[in-house]
């Protein structure tokens, strides 16, 4: 755990531990005609917008007057024709208890979707070098894994850049009969992964980064990961990396052509840096397009 929080905190910067609330357990529930989505959140932060790169002070000053930021590590748990999901791990500090809330134990889930493999994504997927999850199939885009496991790509990186290495490769190597690979699509095209989701590819942020679509009864819900990991900014602005995007140029270009989709088509948003509850819907006024928070 010691481990994983601080491969969140690297990944993270942005946020001071004097803002981290790790005691909050919240939950919030929408509804998507029979499916239920429920945002299991694994703490609530504050900080500053310093891993923005780029960000003028025109900017700064218009959209984080006060110089600080809400954020958050969600997960976000789908109950879909009785079977039990989750997107993302966060760093583990309270996806069990958060369960137990909901009555159900990491046994009882089935299938464990990712985003992508930053620790504060992949930290609760494993305890003590065990699977948390013992009977979850492990979806990962082809992309991604390849990514994470290239070991001579890493061995070129300084140190302190190789240990994200190491803890996504401890998940796929404890996980491997678990895993499921993928190629995510376009998303004009996106298709099912599992019945009710879509995964669509949202490369830039890392490598194999994925987003889901839930769908059922015409309501639908976008999860965008970490397309987006400071929505005060980079939703009006989605021309502005962070300094945690792999590829700023490709996470940049990627942001503004799926989030050009989402206006367009009208859909709800969930993230797992939003605060809470995680989940709201893109409108735009005269300050360009923002993100209106349930
Ligand atoms: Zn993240």
């Amino acid at each position: 755990m010691k481990r994983f929080l601080f491969l969140a905190l690297t990944v993270l910067g942005f946020l001071t531990l004097q803002g981290c609330k790790k005691s909050e357990k919240l939950i919030y529930h929408h509804k998507l005609g029979k499916t239920e989505v429920v945002l299991l959140s694994d703490g609530q932060n504050t900080g500053d917008p310093s891993a923005l790169i780029g960000a003028s002070e025109e900017i700064l000053n218009e959209f984080v007057p006060t110089g600080t930021l809400n954020s958050a590590f969600n997960i976000f748990l789908l109950k879909i024709d009785g079977k039990k999901i989750i997107v993302d791990a966060g760093m583990g500090f309270h996806l069990v208890d958060n369960l137990a809330s909901e009555g159900l134990q990491p046994e009882d889930i089935d299938m464990i979707l990712l985003t992508h493999m930053h620790g504060d994504h992949i930290g609760g997927l494993l305890k003590d070098g065990q699977k948390v999850f013992p009977n979850a199939k492990l979806y990962i885009s082809e992309k991604e894994v390849a990514y994470w496991t290239d070991k001579e790509y890493m061995s070129s990186l300084p140190e302190g850049q190789q240990r994200g290495f190491i803890g996504a490769q401890q998940v796929v190597e404890t996980y491997k009969d678990n895993l499921v690979l993928f190629e995510p699509q376009e998303i004009e095209n996106m298709q099912d992964l599992i019945p009710g989701v879509k995964s669509i590819a949202s490369y830039g942020h890392t490598p194999g980064h994925t987003c889901y679509m839930v769908e059922n009864g015409g309501d639908k819900l976008f999860i965008w990961g970490d397309m987006i990991n400071i929505a005060a900014v980079q939703v009006p602005h989605p021309e502005i990396p962070t300094r945690f995007d792999v590829d700023p140029d490709m996470a940049a270009a990627t942001r503004a052509h799926i989030l050009n989709y989402l206006e367009t088509n009208k859909l709800n948003v969930a993230g797992m840096h939003v605060e809470y509850p995680g989940v709201g819907k893109l409108v735009r006024s005269n300050r360009g397009l923002e993100l209106k928070l349930d």
